[in-house]
């Protein structure tokens, strides 16, 4: 047993050359596995992206850890340090525009004890997979990451008490915004008038977005005129069809209301959630923001989106229903009802909401 390849991994500023431990010189000790056998975690790397594809989901990180699995399995054949791959490199298989390590880590790290359980169940419980960062350094080496085969007991066990308490760290979140320019809008009249991501107040297009929202209310306004006046002047008692008459013009107007309101929130409150109806099938959640430019207020789409510091996942920003349907609340996306997050219009930065008040952590 290299015992000595053991404690380099702990210390993840080991030499590259030292990292890989799927080589091993003793045959009976290769993990089960033919004397020789350059990476003898293929089978775990398959039953991985088997449990990935279980637990799909469309969170940055997922999509990394995805991308690193693939590109591992096809450079299985190939030594350790082959089985590298720089955050750029990560990026491009992943088709992500940028992620940080960190909150991959945070991401795999919570989850590796529910991959180990798979893997359990798919009968590949003699290893356990891990992912390795290689520091950069000097003379232009970028830092990069590789999965590597570890016994699941010893030397380990430090190292993971450290990572599991970093992991379990929820510090405040940071939002940014992220691909504006992609967000399609559903319906010819939004996608039209938001063609540019954004409308600038005052301007004509602003102009026939307020005669779009107007129109269907004076219309609704029109109807409750007539159907009042009606009943004024031929002063009778109100029949069935008064009442369906009624109930016709609510139902109008609520469904105007749903449609138009964000317009009106983003008015009152600087950004709102955009309802499903105004996205596409496949849009992530948007917001609407009315923005002080230098050029003069705008309302615009944006798309606020930042790392869960509980669990890695993405975070997106919704509604706060039901309890405060007017708040805009950063959601994780694996766990939209427990790592909920306030969101600051102005720092952009938020806290999980049950830490809410200062003082209280
Ligand atoms: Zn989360």
């Amino acid at each position: 047993m290299p015992k000595s390849n053991l404690s380099a991994i702990a210390i993840s500023s080991a030499p590259v050359a030292e990292c890989d431990t799927s080589i091993d010189p003793d045959a009976a000790q290769n993990h089960g596995k033919p004397g020789g056998t350059v990476f003898a975690g293929e089978n775990e790397l398959l039953a991985i992206r088997k449990w990935l594809e279980h637990d799909h989901s469309m969170s940055t990180s997922w999509l990394v850890v995805r991308a690193l699995v693939d590109e591992s399995l096809k450079k299985v054949s190939r030594s350790g340090d082959l089985r590298r791959f720089t955050d750029a490199e990560l990026r491009d298989a992943a088709g992500v525009d940028e992620f940080e390590w960190r909150n991959v880590r945070t991401w795999w790290m919570k989850r590796r004890d529910d991959a180990r359980t798979f893997l359990r169940s798919e009968n590949q419980d003699g290893v356990l997979l891990d992912m390795e960062r290689f520091p950069g350094g000097g003379r232009g080496i970028t830092a990069s990451t590789g999965i590597v085969v570890r016994k699941p007991e010893g030397a380990l066990a430090d190292q993971r008490e450290d990572e599991e308490e970093d992991a379990g760290a929820s510090g405040p979140v940071r939002y940014a915004p992220r691909n504006a320019d992609s967000i399609r809008l559903s319906g010819p009249w939004r996608r039209w008038l938001f063609s540019a991501g954004e409308i600038e107040v005052g301007s004509t297009r602003h102009a026939l977005l307020r005669w779009r929202v107007m129109t269907p209310a004076i219309f609704i306004l029109l109807l409750s005129v007539v159907f009042f006046v009606d009943l004024v002047l031929r002063n009778r008692p109100i029949e069935t069809q008064n009442l369906a008459y009624l109930l016709g013009i609510v139902v109008i107007g609520k469904f105007w209301w749903q449609e138009w309101r964000p317009i009106y929130h983003a008015r009152l409150d600087r950004i709102t959630a955009l309802p499903e109806e105004w996205l596409t099938d496949d849009e992530l959640p948007t917001q609407l923001e009315r923005k002080r430019t230098r050029s003069g207020e705008v309302l615009r789409l944006v798309r606020y989106q930042a790392a869960c510091p509980i669990c890695g996942a993405d975070v997106h920003l919704g509604e706060g229903v039901p309890s405060d349907p007017r708040r805009v609340l950063g959601r994780c996306i694996d766990a939209p009802r427990e790592h909920v997050f306030t969101f600051d219009p102005v720092s952009h930065d938020g806290r999980h909401v049950r830490n809410e008040r200062p003082g209280v952590s």
